[in-house]
C-alpha cells in the first residue's frame, strides 16, 4: 500500500522498492546538493536517483554518510540508484563503471543500478555484465532506463533475469501507455522520470483546478496521480519547502474520475530525447 513516504513496492526479485524517491538531475557537487539530499532523508524519504552523468556521485554519498551517522538510519534502510552511462556501455565497460559509481558515492552495494539509454549494439552486453554483478551478489536490483517495448523485447530473448525496472519520461502530457502495459504485464515496476514535467506543467489549468478541489499543489496532484497509477516517483528539488511539500502525497485520494481525467492530458509530449532517436 503506497500510504505514507516509507511505503516499498516489491520488485520481481523480491527486494523493496520505495514509491517516491529524490532525483538530484542537474544538481551540482556542493553544500547545496548535499544539504538538499542529507534534509530529504531528515525528512523521511529513503529513495535517492542518481547518475554517473549527474555528476554528482560523491556528493550524494557524502549526503547519505553524513545522514547515517547523524541521524542513526541504516544503509539498509535506504534505496540508492545509479546509472550507467552511454559511453561506458559493454561488458567489461560497465563492470568498471559499477566499480567508479561505487567508488564515488563511498558506498559497497547500490539498490539498483540501470542502463541509462539504450543505445542499439551495446546495451545487450551492458545488461550481461549487469547480471553479473547481480549474481556475484554486488547489486540488489538492475533494470534499465528509457526502454521502449522493442528495446525490452530485444533484452528479455537473450537475458537471464529481467529488468526488474524501467525508468522512463513520465508525466500528464506523456502517459506511455504501450510501454506501461508491457512493463505492469511482464513484472517489471514502472519508474517515472521528470514526474513534473521539468516545471512545466504548474501553469495547467486543469491540474490547477484539480488542486483548488483537493486543496494541494499541482505537483502534490500530479505525483499522487504517479503512486496511484502504480508509478514510482523521483521529484527533483533542492529546496526544503518543496522537499517536504512533494512527499505530502499520503492523506488524500484522487478519484477514479479525476485519475482519468488527468491522464486525458496526454499529448505524447516528451521534454526529454526520444529513445529511439538518441545522438548522445
Ligand atoms: P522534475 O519533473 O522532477 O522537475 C523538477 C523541476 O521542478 C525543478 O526545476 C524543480 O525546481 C521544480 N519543482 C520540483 N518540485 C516543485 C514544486 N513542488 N513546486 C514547484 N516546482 C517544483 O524533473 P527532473 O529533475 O528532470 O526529473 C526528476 C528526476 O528523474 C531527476 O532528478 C533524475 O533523478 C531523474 N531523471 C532520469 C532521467 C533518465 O534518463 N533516466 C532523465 C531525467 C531525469
Amino acid at each position: 500500500m503506497t500510504n505514507n513516504l516509507q511505503a516499498t513496492t516489491t520488485l520481481s526479485n523480491g527486494v523493496k522498492m520505495p514509491w517516491f524517491g529524490l532525483g538530484v538531475f542537474k544538481v551540482e557537487e556542493g553544500p547545496e546538493l548535499v544539504n538538499a539530499v542529507k534534509f530529504a532523508i531528515k525528512q523521511g524519504y529513503r529513495s535517492i536517483d542518481t547518475a554517473a552523468i549527474y555528476g554528482n556521485e560523491e556528493g550524494v554519498g557524502q549526503a547519505i554518510r553524513e545522514a547515517i551517522n547523524e541521524y542513526g538510519i541504516p544503509r539498509e534502510e535506504l534505496f540508492i540508484t545509479s546509472k550507467v552511462w552511454n559511453s561506458d556501455l559493454g561488458y567489461d565497460s560497465t563492470l568498471v563503471a559499477y566499480e567508479t559509481s561505487l567508488n564515488k558515492l563511498g558506498l559497497d552495494y547500490l539498490d539498483l543500478y540501470l542502463i541509462h539509454w539504450p543505445v542499439e549494439d551495446k546495451f545487450i552486453e551492458a545488461w550481461r555484465a549487469l547480471e553479473t554483478l547481480y549474481k556475484e551478489g554486488r547489486v540488489k536490483a538492475i533494470g534499465v532506463s528509457n526502454f521502449q517495448v522493442h528495446h525490452l523485447e530485444k533484452v528479455m530473448q537473450v537475458a537471464v533475469l529481467k529488468p526488474m525496472v524501467n525508468q522512463v519520461e513520465y508525466h500528464p502530457m506523456l502517459t506511455q501507455a504501450e510501454v506501461k502495459a508491457f512493463c505492469d504485464s511482464n513484472g517489471i515496476q514502472f519508474e517515472a522520470w521528470s514526474p513534473l514535467m521539468q516545471g512545466q506543467l504548474f501553469d495547467n489549468p486543469l491540474l490547477k483546478e484539480l488542486a483548488n478541489k483537493y486543496n494541494k499543489s499541482v505537483a502534490q496532484i500530479i505525483l499522487r496521480w504517479d503512486l496511484q497509477n502504480g508509478v514510482v516517483t523521483i521529484p527533483k528539488s533542492i529546496k526544503e519547502h518543496r522537499i517536504i511539500e512533494n512527499s505530502n502525497l499520503f492523506n488524500f485520494e484522487l478519484t477514479r474520475e479525476d485519475m482519468d481525467i488527468i491522464s486525458s492530458l496526454n499529448e505524447n509530449h516528451r521534454v526529454g530525447p526520444d529513445p529511439d532517436n538518441i545522438d548522445f
